[in-house]
């Protein structure tokens, strides 16, 4: 069965949205080699229980509505703070950090790419393995997408059965790594331990960690920058700080690698970051109390839902992230994907070999995962 996830159902919607034109011939080699990374759905017009894109399902906190009700309207009219100071302060003092270690831009994804285009190689022709990036079969699917745009080699390390990372096929020579911890989308976590493991086996190679859903109980690398240059730690204020409509993301690391994602970022658009967007992320810094509720419910809910659906003879990974990846020895992934869409329940699904089979559900709120369960109760008898 076909689901907007299929990658054959990407290419039949991306080749709908193509234009029917001749005119596809102007596109360049690379453009027309392009295979785009495909967002989670969403919806317009029909109410679901949205749990798809790993959104957070409480609001931004009271000091973000109150940055955002007294921001100045005129101001719009200058161009935004391109080096987003007042944002870079704010995550600064969050992590007891300089202003030098902190990048931030458009949302994670963009930081990542910029720091694909920034620390990764190009190769022309059959690379060697020290020329290949490395990432794990199953992880973020924006991994490979960068790489073919930026034309950087790269290989795939395989994950265990119970997805677990097998940090010794992370230290043969590579040209960096690329790591989101916790993974998405199974949830697993790795620790710092391993993480100093895997950069001192090679100070020449940069450690890619992404940790867009560090805050909901993995333990960030951000302990480890004072001992190694060559870790780059990306986060996001889309998750945990309930900001995913702003587009705020940074990095942090040594200032010689902050240095590099500037000139990048500067050598195609100096303002990636709007000046709305800056003030609201500051705000969020710095509202702890908020932050740390907010987060623990999300995180009591994940627990709470996963014994539920355990319960229920669902495979449940282990997860440090907002979102829970699970299977169900009677239902197929596709099928259970559709049946929870016909019930007014979104989750995602991804058609790819050894993870058919399992749905990645958002942690919502915990009305939403009650209907969640009370749902699969009915469609498991
Ligand atoms: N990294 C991972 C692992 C993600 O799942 C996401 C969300 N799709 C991102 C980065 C990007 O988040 P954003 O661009 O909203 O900051």
């Amino acid at each position: 069965m076909m689901t907007p996830e299929d990658p054959n159902t990407q290419i039949k919607q991306n080749a709908e949205t193509a234009p029917d034109s001749s005119a596809t011939r102007l596109w360049n080699k690379r453009t027309a080699r392009l295979v785009p990374y495909v967002p989670g759905e969403q919806p317009r017009g029909q109410t679901f229980i949205k749990l798809n894109t790993n959104e957070n399902p409480y609001p931004p906190s009271p000091e973000v509505l109150n940055a955002l009700s007294n921001f100045n309207y005129e101001q719009v009219r200058l161009y935004p703070d391109p080096t987003g100071l007042s944002l870079r302060q704010a995550i600064a003092a969050y992590y007891g950090l300089t202003i030098d270690q902190i990048f931030a831009g458009n949302g994670s994804d963009e930081v990542l790419a910029m720091a694909f285009q920034a620390f990764f190689e190009t190769v022309d022709g059959p690379a060697k393995p020290e020329q290949e990036i490395v990432f794990p079969d199953i992880t973020y699917s924006f991994y490979p997408v960068y790489a073919r745009l930026y034309d950087i080699p790269y290989r795939l390390v395989r994950l265990g059965d119970d997805f677990t990372l097998p940090v010794a096929d992370c230290l043969a020579p590579s040209a960096g790594l690329v790591l989101a911890n916790p993974n998405a989308p199974t949830g697993r976590a790795i620790d710092i331990a391993q993480i100093a493991e895997l950069a001192a086996a090679d100070r020449n190679r940069l450690i890619l960690i992404d940790e867009a859903y560090i805050d909901f109980g993995g333990e960030s690398a951000v302990a480890l920058l004072p001992d190694f240059d060559n870790i780059l730690i990306i986060q996001t204020c889309s998750k945990s700080r309930a900001l995913a409509g702003m587009r705020l993301g940074y990095a942090l690391g040594a200032p010689a690698l902050i240095e590099a994602l500037r000139r990048v970022r500067d050598s195609f658009n100096s303002y990636t970051l709007d000046s709305l967007a800056q003030a609201a992320g500051a705000a969020a810094f710095g509202a702890a109390e908020w932050f740390e509720r907010t987060r623990s419910l999300i995180i009591q809910t994940r627990e709470k839902t996963a014994r539920a659906l355990r319960d229920l003879g669902f495979v449940v990974i282990p997860s440090s992230a907002n979102f829970l990846f699970v299977s169900h020895p009677k239902i197929s992934g596709a099928d259970l994907y559709s049946r929870l869409r016909q019930a007014g329940i979104l989750v995602r699904h991804f058609n790819q070999p050894r993870i058919k089979d399992y749905l990645r559900i958002t942690v919502g709120s915990d009305e939403n995962m009650a209907e969640l369960i009370r749902v699969l109760q009915r469609l498991l008898v």
